[in-house]
């Protein structure tokens, strides 16, 4: 698996319609980091999030991920938006993993992880059920294949939801709270699964509460607020010793 991705945020911002929701953010992931988002809710974690895998579009500000400017091309001295086959080409190598699963309920777990290498990179349909029983296994499920949504727990329908982005071989991983859905007994099965990902060096972003999995696992701590980035570091300078007022009040609050 390529670990070359890295992304590199200077200035973005985005509005919709006449609120600024992303007022100039500021953010470097290096390749086989694990970098996490914390701040409150509606500072544009989200926002940012789908900004960076081209979910959405962003006005001002220069986005590039792996050196590619994300949305548009250079050529002879101009830039061009991406055309639909870009957007697809580059939403492909990035695996999205959201608060809620957005599994198929009528398919089994490897279904589910099978259906993307089909639709997503054309692969016949026995090779893609072998490569999906690898990634079930990747993330605990080989005794769950066989099952529908509806017969797994939450935290097990999030983990095949991981599992069927690790199958396209993403180049990073992006998570957007993706236990804040689930009941708390749920949580550390799937946090688990990330960490395992964390140790194999995956690049991942991730936005959570969860600030023990933060200290733990993070390379670098954003603290995300009203727009912009307030305050970036290891775990122990944002969360042990925070510098901003704006981060101290964050961190009174969830800690
Ligand atoms: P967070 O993930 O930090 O909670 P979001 O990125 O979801 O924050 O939202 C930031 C702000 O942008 C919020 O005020 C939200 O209401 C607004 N917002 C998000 N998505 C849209 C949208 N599609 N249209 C209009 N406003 C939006
Ligand atoms: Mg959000």
């Amino acid at each position: 698996m390529s670990h070359k991705l890295h992304v590199q945020a200077t200035g973005v911002t985005k509005s919709y319609g006449s609120h600024l929701v992303l007022a100039g953010v500021d953010f470097t992931v290096r390749t086989g980091e694990v970098s996490c988002i914390v701040g409150p809710s509606g500072s544009g974690k989200s926002t940012f999030l789908r900004c960076l895998n081209a979910l959405e579009s962003y006005d001002d500000g220069t986005l590039l991920v792996e050196d590619r400017h994300v949305g548009y091309e250079y050529r002879d001295g101009r830039y061009y938006e991406w055309n639909t086959k870009q957007f697809a080409g580059f939403r492909s190598r990035i695996g999205m993993v959201f608060q809620r699963f957005n599994l198929f309920g009528h398919l089994s777990a490897e279904e589910n992880v099978a259906c993307a290498l089909v639709q997503v990179r054309g692969w016949g349909k026995a090779a893609a059920r072998a490569r999906a029983g690898e990634e079930l296994a990747r993330v605990g499920l080989t005794q769950h294949a066989h099952k529908r949504p509806h017969q797994l727990s939450g935290g097990q329908q999030q983990r095949v939801a991981i599992a069927r982005a690790l199958a396209l071989d993403p180049e990073i991983m992006l998570f957007d709270e993706p236990t804040s859905a689930l009941d708390p007994e749920l949580v550390d099965e799937v946090l688990e699964a990330m960490k395992e990902l964390a140790r194999q060096g995956m690049t991942m972003v991730v936005v959570t509460h969860e600030m023990g999995f933060a200290r733990e696992v993070a390379d670098t701590v954003h603290f995300f607020d009203a727009g912009v980035i307030v305050e970036s570091g290891t775990p122990a300078e944002v969360l042990g010793n925070p510098q901003r007022d704006r981060t101290k009040a964050f961190l009174a609050k969830v800690l």
